[in-house]
This record gives C-alpha cells, sequence and structure tokens, in this order.
C-alpha cells in the first residue's frame, strides 16, 4: 500500500476479532452476539477468535493471514500492542475494539469507548496509516518510558483489580515513596543528564484515561514526542496532575519536552514499558520511529 495520510473508504472486508477474553469485555457472551449481529446486517466475512496466553494473537494471524483483510484487536493495550506488532509493516489492515483500562490509541484515532458503537465505527470505517515506535526492538503504538511510568506499570501488572480507579489508587499509593534516578539522553545531536521523576516517550499524546504526558504528540507527524519531568514536591504534584489532563504538562518548569526521530538512553535502572507492560533491562536504549507503518480502521 502506497504511504500516504490520506483516508480510504473500506470497501468489502473480511474481518477477524481476536478478542482477549481477560481484558475488562464485560458481559462478553452480549458482546460476541453483538459483534455478529454487526457484522451479519453488514453482510460482512468475519471470524471471531480468542487469545488466550500472550503470543496467541501473532500465531492466530500468521496462520491466516491470507484469509482476511481486516484483523481487529478486541481488549486492552496489551492485545492491542500484541496485534499491532504482528501488523506493523505489513499491508494488513488493523481494527481496533477498545475494551481495557487505558486505551490510549481508541482515543486518539477517535474511537468510541462503547463497543458497540466502536463495532459500527469499524465497519463503516476508513484506513489510515499511523506512525509506531520501536524500543530495543519492540514495538509500541502508546508510550514508552522508564522512571515511575515504569515502576507503576510493574506494581499495575501484578494488580488483581484493574481500572481506571484501582489505578489511581495505585498511582497515589507508589508516589510518595519513588525515588527519581537520572538517565543519559542522546538526540538530536545533543547528550544531556537528566534526573527524572519520569521519562516517557510517547507516539499518542496520552498514557490512556485522557492523561496527556505528550500534549502535542501526533501519530502521523513522522516524530516521537520526548518529555522529562523533574523531581517535584507536593504543590508540583498538584499541578502536574493539573496540567496532565488539561494538555499543558509541556509548559510546566518542572518539564522538558522536544519532537524527535531517534534517541538513546542509558542510565543505572534502564527497565521500562512498551504501551504499560514492563519489561526488565540493563541494556541502553534505542529508540526510533516507523512512520506511518501501521494501517488502522479509523472512525
Ligand atoms: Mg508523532
Amino acid at each position: 500500500m502506497a504511504k500516504s495520510t490520506g483516508k480510504e473508504k473500506v470497501k468489502a472486508m473480511r474481518y477477524l476479532f481476536l478478542l482477549n477474553p481477560v481484558a475488562g469485555v464485560g458481559a462478553r457472551r452480549d458482546f460476541l452476539q453483538m459483534i455478529a449481529v454487526a457484522c451479519r446486517e453488514k453482510k460482512v466475512v468475519y471470524k471471531i477468535l480468542f487469545t488466550r496466553a500472550p503470543g496467541d494473537a501473532k500465531k492466530i494471524i500468521q496462520k491466516r493471514s491470507d484469509k482476511y483483510d481486516v484483523f481487529v484487536a478486541v481488549g486492552g493495550d496489551g492485545t492491542m500492542n500484541e496485534v499491532a506488532s504482528v501488523l506493523a509493516g505489513t499491508t494488513a489492515i488493523m481494527g481496533l475494539i477498545p475494551a481495557g483500562s487505558g486505551n490510549a490509541l481508541g482515543r486518539e484515532l477517535g474511537i468510541s469507548m462503547k463497543p458497540q458503537k466502536a463495532v459500527e465505527q469499524l465497519l463503516n470505517g476508513h484506513v489510515m496509516q499511523i506512525d509506531t515506535g520501536m524500543i530495543n526492538g519492540r514495538r509500541f503504538m502508546n508510550v514508552c518510558g522508564l522512571g515511575f511510568d515504569n515502576h507503576i506499570a510493574r506494581v499495575f501488572s501484578k494488580a488483581t483489580n484493574r481500572g481506571p480507579i484501582p489505578y489511581f489508587k495505585a498511582v497515589l499509593k507508589e508516589f510518595f515513596g519513588y525515588v527519581s534516578e537520572t538517565y543519559v539522553v542522546e538526540s538530536n545531536g545533543e547528550t544531556v543528564n537528566y534526573t527524572s521523576f519520569v521519562l516517557t516517550v510517547a507516539n499518542t499524546s496520552q498514557y490512556g484515561n485522557n492523561a496527556f504526558i505528550a500534549p502535542k504528540a501526533s501519530v502521523t507527524d513522522g516524530d516521537l514526542d520526548f518529555i522529562a519531568l523533574k523531581p517535584f514536591g507536593f504543590f508540583g504534584a498538584l499541578e502536574l496532575g493539573r496540567r496532565l489532563f488539561n494538555k499543558t504538562i509541556d509548559r510546566s518548569r518542572y518539564s522538558t519536552y522536544f519532537k524527535t526521530q531517534k534517541i538513546r538512553i542509558d542510565g543505572k535502572n534502564l527497565n521500562f514499558h512498551v504501551d504499560g507492560e514492563p519489561v526488565k533491562n540493563s541494556e541502553p536504549l534505542e529508540i526510533s520511529i516507523d512512520p506511518l507503518s501501521l494501517n488502522m480502521i479509523v472512525p
């Protein structure tokens, strides 16, 4: 497919839905039925398969890559990341029915958080090419990061209770005990040391839940947005909390913000997260953009 940011109307497509049964897909039977009814009404070829373990989506897609045109991730950021990582760089098309706790990519692309509406949007949508990011050989569609970001991803991945409220509780609980670390960042021809509470490299403008960590980010501009937050106290936290949700965090005196295509990060603690999934790591991080590498269905 030609590289362009223009939208193309979706023609007769064959849809394979990949559903993660552990994501917050509420009443699952109703959900399956809703997908089936919508697809039958639209008279499209479709199938619904379950992913039961990490790696399942990859196996399923690779086995059926010539039988379907659109591979739809139904679930949270984990399912989204897995499906997108298989499809990026290919001519296959990805669909997304957000059903997780953050849903940054879905929100960024204007996909409804209501499953029924999201299915409608999918079956009547357009194809658009978006950028994806790479961090040490792994792909991210939303954000990757180090520091408190990663610490929370780690704590939250062990939590049994998911959703925005348990997430914010975890953030508050961990916040006061966390010690900022120093990182060496090479980018745009400069090497700078940052002592940071959080260091994030973003493709989407938000973490999810409309928390805008990189308000100037665009998934089609061919750039990654870098943000580092200096350590801050109680009043700094209030300011940053407000700025995170009103899209002005880049203007805080605690933040350093710039756009880049390539970035190298070294430091003592190099554990990171990709789209919220924690990764243990001790190698320097090589982060780069892969422009317009993923075909996505958008409303
Ligand atoms: Mg960008």
